[in-house]
């Protein structure tokens, strides 16, 4: 009946299904175990007529012009760059730490100084990972990598993964480098903006059509099974292929052992005034249990006399009762994760993708072209 079974309706779900639905004219079946599409980049309208990013703030940026295009045709976009603020000592100034923040938190002669070390050191328009500014040997830079260190990482990485910068794999600080330049954008992709109307309406044009079906509300155990060598689909062996974007420890009942995952307590308040701060995201590295603030409507412009705010509260990952939002990015988690990749050869028809299954921070934009990158692998 079905020629592929996807678990899970997320970025990498979606897209396979829409690609195989499509261009190959298959037969689709996608599971899911909430009961909505567009996994973490879920949103809804709220009573205030203001778009609501249920799971967290989520900024499409990418420079992959496939990736742009090929989404372009489910959605119309609001261009949107997003910018963040952090709450340090008592000021808010932005990030990734630039050198417009540099003028604002050392006295100018100082921040002289360090710009122009910095831009002997570094091209213009560079950006530098703190813990590669931290091995600089010259005296300014090291100033300025302590100071940015203890003012925007430390704590921050404490609260965000229970853990110090350097105890985790460099590539996670590294997201928020420093900037050798004067763009106070969080992103500098060529293509950014949000979905017009939503990620949730984008999710629903991309699942529209006959060829997928979608079950919602439903664990993949209560109609799949992995046996031996075998993949059973309502007790028969099934012969498609079968995508999993799940947690892959799950996968196979967490017979290595669980991975740790990090999440959030995402907390929506509605403020009884017009505005709320002074820029989308406003990050609180060193103050509150929260992480970062985020108003909505300053992401998709909506008027309003409220308006609808997002703190975020990291919390350990607790099976069962909250959202595995992060894979914990060490080397001892990335060799228990390849126990389970090395399981999963033994199914010759299974793909594993995405966040979850492939244990990998991945943007959605990086998600979309894996999926299109293995699309193509099954077109081929
Ligand atoms: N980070 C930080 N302070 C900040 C912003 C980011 O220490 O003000 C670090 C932190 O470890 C975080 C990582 O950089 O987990 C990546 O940040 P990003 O904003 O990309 O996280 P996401 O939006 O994916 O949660």
């Amino acid at each position: 009946m079905f020629e592929t079974i996807i678990i899970g309706a997320g970025f990498a779900g979606a897209v396979i299904a829409e690609r195989l639905a499509t261009q190959l004219n298959q037969k689709v079946l996608i599971i899911e175990k909430r009961n909505h599409t567009g996994g973490n980049c879920y949103d809804y309208r709220d009573d205030n007529g203001i778009i609501v990013h249920k799971y967290g703030p989520h900024l499409f940026h990418t420079d992959n012009q496939e990736v742009w295009k090929y989404l372009s045709c489910y959605t119309e976009w609001e261009v949107y760059h997003h910018e963040v603020l952090a709450y340090i000592d008592g000021k808010k100034v932005p990030i990734p730490f630039n050198l417009n923040t540099i003028y604002e938190v050392f006295p100018v002669a100082l921040a002289m100084r360090i710009e122009e070390k910095l831009l002997t050191a570094y091209e213009y328009n560079t950006k530098v990972p703190i813990l590669e500014l931290k091995k600089s040997t010259d005296t300014d830079l090291q100033y300025l990598a302590d100071f940015v260190y203890e003012k925007i990482f430390l704590h921050y990485t404490a609260k965000q993964w229970g853990m110090k910068p350097e105890e985790m794999d460099s590539a996670v600080t590294a997201r928020v480098p420093i900037f050798v330049g004067r763009d106070n954008r969080y992103f500098n992709e060529r293509y950014q903006g949000v979905p017009k109307h939503g990620y949730t309406k984008m999710f629903q044009q991309l699942l529209n059509h006959p060829n997928i079906k979608l079950m919602l509300n439903t664990e993949f155990q209560e109609v799949m099974r992995f046996d031996g060598d075998k993949i059973l689909f309502l007790d028969k062996e099934f012969n498609g292929k079968v995508v999993f974007t799940g947690m892959i420890d799950e996968l196979f009942g967490c017979q290595f052992g669980e991975l740790p995952y990090r999440s959030v307590d995402m907390r929506v308040e509605t403020i009884e005034r017009n505005n709320y701060q002074e820029a989308a995201t406003i990050n609180y590295p060193n103050n509150y249990e929260f992480t970062r603030i985020t108003e909505f409507k300053q992401i998709h412009f909506t008027k309003s006399d409220r308006t609808t705010i997002l703190k975020e509260y990291p919390e350990p990952y607790r099976r069962g009762e909250n959202t595995p939002y992060y894979p914990i990015f060490t080397e001892e988690n990335k060799a228990g994760y390849n126990k389970y990749v090395d399981y999963a050869k033994r199914y010759a028809n299974l793909i594993l993708l995405g966040r979850l299954a492939e244990y990998r921070y991945y943007d959605m934009d990086d998600i979309v072209e894996m999926a299109l990158k293995i699309y193509k692998g099954a077109a081929a």
